[in-house]
């Protein structure tokens, strides 16, 4: 097993040493089958979450409803699921009911996919009814049981089936694909948080070229808010598509595509975070720079780091500026300030120089303007120099 499983399988002991049945399931067996790093372990076990709280000291009860808590445990956190069967769909957003149970073999029925569908005891040994490892092999996608029905069930899947071909590259299975052929208009009746969370995984997938391709194909895409508003949108990605690590990029990158829908827009329709927001806003300021200025120091200063990756990869595609992240860490790097914070000067140092003026926004101002004079190298960083060029 590898190191993060390894550790992970103490927990399956314990719970196996107070009476029951624990197994790794869901992505990180089959990230595992894949060869692809591990991400988050998730656990099944036929201990009810209450005796789950009991056995370990440290449970976080996230989702009890559906008989999820998360266990820490080593300075590690562990999604750990009763057994479970769901009841009927019948708002197509949460089963009515679930029912916990006592073997792991329902509990896999109710999975998506059959590389999902897999389950991994602490040895190793592997349980998989719906042959999970063989389409692994294959590298498809298909529904355990019937596509038609599962999407009906929870037409989220079918968002998880275009979201895996781009993680993974996997095609999907012909019966699979009919299948959400079929459903793919009750997409609309899903949460949209739910829907952004895996958009967010399809647009960083490694081959999000294929994920495409699936979108293209299956029409999906006409079912999502905005996008659906705007048929050619899908045609105008750029080719090939390549993977944006933040949501904000995506954000940025359909709003240049499709400047008639705001960036604000964007985000309130797909109720996205603050902080995608900021995101979205700092790329296109940049990107919108680029266009006019080209890669300059103010640009620079004001990107973000977190935002470096996806910059890059957006003024490619919109300005056909080859930069790579080096590159903008070593202008970075030999900027005369890295931040506001740096300057010679504050605002005490500013009322001081004035000392008959009263306090106000003008501060502020003037701060923004020796900021911008420094960055740009026209003012040393010098509390001196700095007093002269104000007076
Ligand atoms: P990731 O590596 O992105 O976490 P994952 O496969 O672990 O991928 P999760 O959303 O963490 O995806 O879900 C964990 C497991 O729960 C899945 O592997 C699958 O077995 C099951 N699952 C999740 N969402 C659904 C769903 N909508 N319908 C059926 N099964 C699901
Ligand atoms: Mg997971």
């Amino acid at each position: 097993l590898p190191e993060k499983m390894a550790q992970a399988a103490d927990v399956l002991e314990i719970l196996e040493k107070n009476g029951h049945n624990a197994y790794f399931v869901g992505g990180c067996v089959r990230d595992l089958l894949c060869g692809h790093e591990i991400g988050d372990i998730d656990i099944a076990t036929s201990a009810t979450p209450d005796a789950v709280q009991k056995i370990f000291d440290k449970v976080i009860p996230v989702g009890l409803e559906h008989g999820t808590v998360i266990v820490r445990y080593a300075h590690q956190s562990y999604e750990v699921t009763t057994f479970r069967m769901d009841g009927d769909y019948s708002d197509q957003r949460h089963p009515d009911s679930v029912y916990f149970i006592q073997t792991i073999d329902d509990d896999l029925k109710r999975r998506d996919f059959t590389m999902n569908a897999m389950a991994m005891d602490k040895d190793g040994t592997i349980i998989d009814i719906y042959n999970g490892q063989q389409d692994i092999d294959s590298g498809l996608i298909r529904t355990v049981g019937n596509g038609h029905d599962r999407f009906k069930e929870d037409p989220l899947r079918i968002i998880r089936a275009v979201r895996f071909a781009s993680q993974l590259g996997f095609s999907i299975a012909p019966d699979t694909l009919r299948a959400m052929l079929s459903v793919k208009q009750e997409i609309e009746t899903i949460a949209i948080e739910r829907i952004a969370h895996e958009m967010e995984k399809f647009f960083r997938g490694t081959h999000v070229q294929t994920g495409i391709h699936y979108l293209r194909e299956t029409g999906v895409h006409n079912h999502l808010p905005v996008i659906k508003d705007f048929p050619h949108l899908i045609d105008r990605l750029p080719e090939p598509m390549r993977p944006l690590h933040s949501f904000g990029a995506v954000i940025a990158m359909l709003y240049m595509l499709e400047p008639a829908v705001s960036i604000q827009t964007w985000i309130k329709s797909w109720k996205c975070s603050n902080k995608v927001k900021q995101q979205a806003l700092e790329l296109d300021a940049a990107l919108a720079r680029l266009q006019s200025d080209g890669l300059d120091r103010c640009l620079v200063y004001r990107l973000p780091d977190s935002c470096y990756k996806d910059f890059t990869v957006l003024g490619k595609f919109f300005s056909n500026v080859s930069i790579t992240e080096k590159d903008i860490r070593d202008m970075k790097q030999l900027l005369p300030i890295k931040s506001k914070q740096d300057l010679a000067v504050d605002g005490n140092d500013i009322i001081h120089f004035f000392p008959d003026a009263k306090g106000g926004p003008w501060i502020g101002e003037l701060l923004n303007d020796i900021e911008q004079e420094v960055i740009t190298g026209n003012l040393r960083n010098d509390k001196k120099a700095i007093r002269d060029w104000i007076k």
